[in-house]
């Protein structure tokens, strides 16, 4: 099956050779780094659904529900009103307004419309937060398992990735000894994502903290992507924003994608110091341009709907969640990590004896099943595998369940 809207969904790929070209930039060329990118599995499931084979596809982080229509509606009505034009390029009026008030409502924090930056989405807020805060050959600390673009992302905007493993003792979450351990006379940044994509740790106050000292302690900027931030499961979002002391050094993340199911539409936002956004507005200026105008106006409409319509949104992943979690209840050899937040759930596999990279093509293989292994998200989740609950239920929970007798069927 291919979802909808996946046909040109897309991850980026190690560079080709290019024989007879002028030679590209070393940057765009070494973007990606060296290594394998641990993408296989995922282009493998993508070349046989095009082949027509039927595929459970637990690998794409995108709802399996389209855009509300009343938020299209809303964007055909712009478009017709004649905001097809450039628009403001920082973001128009209303929508950073109504960012400050949905920021400052749900962390209690007076955020201001100068705070915002309204990005193409939480990726390029990424990029824009990365090129505020390095110059080139400056670190950034990134938890290892980390979502698959930070490390291009980093190295796009002149910087070097530092990873900083997080244990699955821990839940995942990042350890100030461990960051500490990383730090160096280069360090600028540390990025950190919570709720995780892929681990779905959602930080808690203490976890919080101990970075905001780290980053104290040794002058850094936090740049903090709370792309998920509607889907938490255990506590309600602790957002680094609401830090005390800590806005002075915060670049928080935000976007539409996840939690309004709006990810081709491309809507997101940076917050951050007001000298810092207006630096940021520069970089718009001489990068994207902004954000068309009746994208921004049906966002604004988008927020207007409020925290019932983004929880409405987020369900079914808590539902998927708390169903696969009872079917694994005394599973005899996969364990998980409960999700604090996020669509995925990070299955540990190591009991099977098997890699993940392994214990992912087996499965695709025999059962015709797609899941990402730990080890496409850097090093520390190998012997995991990451299941994105991103099928209707119909499809995810008897996939599920092949799982789980796939995993009793290799185990030694
Ligand atoms: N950050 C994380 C952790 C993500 O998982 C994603 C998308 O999957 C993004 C950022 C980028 O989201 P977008 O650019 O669609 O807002």
């Amino acid at each position: 099956m291919t979802p909808v809207g996946h046909a040109t969904f897309d991850f980026p790929r190690n560079a080709v050779s290019g024989a007879a070209m002028v030679d590209r930039s070393t940057r765009i060329r070494t973007l990606l780094g060296t290594g394998d990118d641990g993408w296989d599995l995922f282009y493998r499931a993508r070349q046989m659904e095009a082949e027509g084979i039927a595929v459970a596809n637990l690998t794409i982080g995108e709802h399996d529900t389209r855009t509300h229509p009343s938020i299209l509606e809303e964007m055909s009505r712009a478009a017709a009103r004649g905001h097809t034009g450039y628009a403001a390029v920082p973001g128009t009026d209303a929508l950073r307004y109504a960012i400050a008030a949905r920021v400052t409502s749900r962390t209690q924090v007076a955020t201001a419309r100068e705070n915002v930056l309204v990005t193409p989405g939480g990726q390029a807020a990424l990029f824009a937060a990365l090129m505020g805060t390095l110059d080139p050959g400056d670190e950034v600390l990134i938890p290892d398992p980390y979502y698959t673009t930070y490390p291009g992302t980093v190295r796009a905007a002149g910087g070097v990735p530092v990873f900083v493993p997080c244990r699955p003792e821990a839940g995942f979450a990042p350890e100030a000894a461990a960051l500490n351990a990383a730090v160096t006379n280069r360090t600028r940044a540390i990025l950190i994502n919570t709720p995780n994509n892929p681990t779905g740790a959602a930080y808690g106050a203490d976890t919080l903290a101990d970075i905001f000292r780290v980053a104290e302690a040794h002058d850094l900027w936090v740049i903090s992507d709370e792309v998920y931030d509607t889907q938490t499961w255990i506590t309600r979002h602790r957002s680094f924003w609401a830090v005390p002391g800590a806005r002075d050094r915060t670049l928080l993340i935000g976007s539409m994608s996840k939690s309004h199911a709006m990810t081709g539409s491309r809507i997101g936002w940076l917050l951050g110091p007001e000298a810092m956004v207006a630096d940021l507005i520069n970089l718009s200026t001489h990068t994207t341009y902004g954000v068309p105008g009746y994208i921004q106006d049906a966002a604004t409409y988008a927020l207007s709907m409020g925290p019932t319509f983004e929880d409405t949104v987020a369900l079914p992943f808590r539902r998927r969640r708390d169903a696969c979690l009872a079917r694994l209840d005394g599973h005899p050899v996969l364990r998980a990590q409960a999700p604090g937040g996020g669509m995925y759930l990070m299955l540990d596999i190591r009991k099977t004896g098997q890699s993940a990279p392994t214990f992912a093509s087996r499965l695709l293989t025999t059962h015709h099943i797609a899941v990402m292994p730990g080890d496409s998200f850097g090093h520390a989740a190998a012997g995991h595998v990451r299941v994105a609950l991103t099928l209707p239920d119909a499809q995810l929970m008897p996939a599920f369940d092949q799982i789980l007798s796939f995993a009793e069927e290799i185990a030694p």
